[in-house]
């Protein structure tokens, strides 16, 4: 069956290698925000107790949740919401659509392990999604007794072997500052470097956030600007689960059909 729609350059360590596809799904996901950043003041390479939801969430699967600093069992923590999202400071104007829902997955969890813990979720807004909003956040907070506050932290700082987090209380528009012994960073999405790889590779446009552009609209939200080649999940931008499923079946029956029509002989 001729499939010579698209030819690609693969570079390895042991070199190159030219292959020859029908069609071709970015699949390239994304990476974490990162919160050491030059304009950030969260602290997260100066303090062993600033950790973000991917640290966290390692130590949750081990079924043991402590203190970095010293390995005992927190007495207070805290997340700070949109860590490297909403940001036009630092560029990146998106939701990442996920960190509401896992930073309250993640303070049940931490509940359960150590249920005498406070738990405190500053946020901007929360943005549950679907049945999350009476799975996770109504439960959060009746079942768990998290406390959601909506805030805007400025600084996060050490006084003695506690970590200090400096903001404003928007609700009561006052300033703030806890005391806490650990903090989680909710960081965002940002394109990984294997999609910037892959735009250059296939010559795919960037849409105006450096996510692959896609050209179909919502009803098709996999087809990009170069004929044959698809995207699918967190390569075009946020993406949950849910969302990087149905475009990766989409990409795969778009993709099949490409190859099924060039495959096709001419009359
Ligand atoms: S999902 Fe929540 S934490 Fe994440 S960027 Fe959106 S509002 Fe912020």
């Amino acid at each position: 069956m001729p499939t010579s729609g698209l030819e690609h350059r693969l570079e390895s360590p042991s070199g190159v290698e030219i292959v020859n596809v029908g069609s071709v799904i970015v699949a390239t996901g994304f990476k974490h925000f990162d919160p050491g950043r030059e304009t950030q003041k969260y602290g997260y390479y100066e303090y062993d107790d600033v950790i973000t939801l991917v640290d966290a969430e390692k130590m949750l699967k081990s079924g043991e949740f402590v203190r970095p600093s010293t390995g005992e069992k927190p007495k207070r923590i805290c997340f700070i919401q949109c860590v490297g999202s909403r940001d036009r400071q630092i560029g990146n104007q998106w939701c990442s659509k996920v960190c509401c829902g896992i930073a309250t997955k993640e303070a049940i969890e931490i509940k359960h392990l150590v249920p005498d813990c406070t738990v405190i979720v500053f946020y901007i807004d929360m943005r549950m999604y679907g049945f999350w909003e009476d799975e996770l956040y109504w439960k959060a907070q009746e079942e768990y007794k998290v406390n959601y506050i909506r805030g805007i932290v400025s600084e996060v700082t050490k006084r003695g072997d506690t970590v200090v987090v400096k903001g404003e209380d928007t609700t009561m528009g006052r300033p703030m500052e806890v005391e806490m012994d650990m903090v989680i960073l909710s960081v965002g999405m940002e394109p990984s470097d294997g999609t910037i790889a892959m735009a250059e590779a296939f010559n795919l446009p960037l849409e105006c956030h450096g996510w692959i552009e896609t050209i179909g609209g919502a009803l098709n939200t996999v087809q990009t600007p170069v004929n044959g080649v698809f995207v699918a999940g967190a390569a075009a931008g946020p993406a949950d689960l849910e969302d990087s499923i149905s475009m990766g079946g989409a990409a795969a029956m778009k993709a099949c059909a490409f190859v099924r029509r060039i495959s096709l002989p001419t009359v």
